[in-house]
């Protein structure tokens, strides 16, 4: 292997699309360069993630290393106690705190990055590349045209069971709640996780209406997670995946806008 290539640097991220990812990077480049997987540690995500996480280590044979945050204890929660906030125009804070921190501390000069955007975000995609032509990024999902029904179909024709939120009908495998998320799929989570949706309400109890993730379409007033009332259930809201580099990819367009 020669030193002078540059590691190319996967980020697994729990979900279907960053795993297939991760496979046709090593499939390209695993026998030239140093291939690195790296995976950020979540305390809010679904246990059953964990599971996934190791069934895909040994589809990679390749270890994943995974980064945890040790200031917050890697909770998102924690992150919103502390940093008084769950999210505002420049995006959240927990993926910002226990993700992109986690990977600056880690990165080297001239790292490529792996990004498991699919077919469908090649828009995404090309944002990024335009806004940072001094970042080598490849997007092996898109280079195939796969999307992301075509990544599930795979993880699954490799013998390996989705993460347990696929299978209740989960967009992705990001945090249960997710500050991502619509009103449609936290009426979800209500449904599914009433602790967890519990916790976030009693978070925005302390932090008050600065909280809030949603306005009322009438009154444009908002309201806390509490007083979501009923309506659609949407388990399968389109909410982005969680990783170090879509975070910065949206950083990234939300900075230069
Ligand atoms: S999945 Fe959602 S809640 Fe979890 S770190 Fe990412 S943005 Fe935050």
């Amino acid at each position: 292997m020669s030193a002078q290539r540059p590691r190319i640097v996967c980020q697994f991220s729990c979900g279907a699309a960053s795993a297939v990812a991760t496979k046709l990077a090593l499939a390209q480049y695993g026998a030239t360069h140093d291939v690195q997987i790296i995976n950020a540690f979540l305390a809010n995500e679904e246990a059953d993630n964990r599971r996934f996480a190791q069934d895909c280590e040994a589809w990679f044979g390749r270890p994943i290393t995974v980064l945890r945050d040790e200031k917050y204890g890697a909770d998102a929660t924690e992150v919103f106690r502390r940093e008084r906030y769950m999210k505002n125009q420049y995006g959240a804070p927990c993926t910002k705190i226990l993700k992109r921190r986690l990977l600056d501390t880690w990165k080297q000069p001239g790292d490529v990055m792996v990004f498991g955007f699919t077919a469908e975000e090649v828009g995404r995609f090309e944002d990024f590349l335009e806004r940072n032509p001094d970042r080598p990024s490849i997007a092996p999902l898109i280079e195939r045209g796969l999307g992301k029904e075509d990544c599930k179909a795979m993880i699954q024709r490799a013998g390996i069971e989705l993460p347990l939120m696929y299978r209740m009908g989960y967009e992705n495998a990001n945090c249960i709640g997710c500050v991502k998320g619509g009103e449609g799929y936290f009426r979800a989570i209500r449904e599914d996780f009433p602790e967890q949706f519990e916790a976030l309400c009693v978070i925005q109890d302390d932090l008050g209406s600065g909280s809030y993730l949603f306005r009322n379409r009438d009154t444009n007033v908002r309201f806390s997670l509490r007083d979501l009332g009923e309506g659609p259930v949407r388990r399968n809201e389109k909410i982005p995946s969680c990783s170090f580099f879509c975070e910065m990819a949206e950083a990234d367009i939300i900075a230069s806008a």
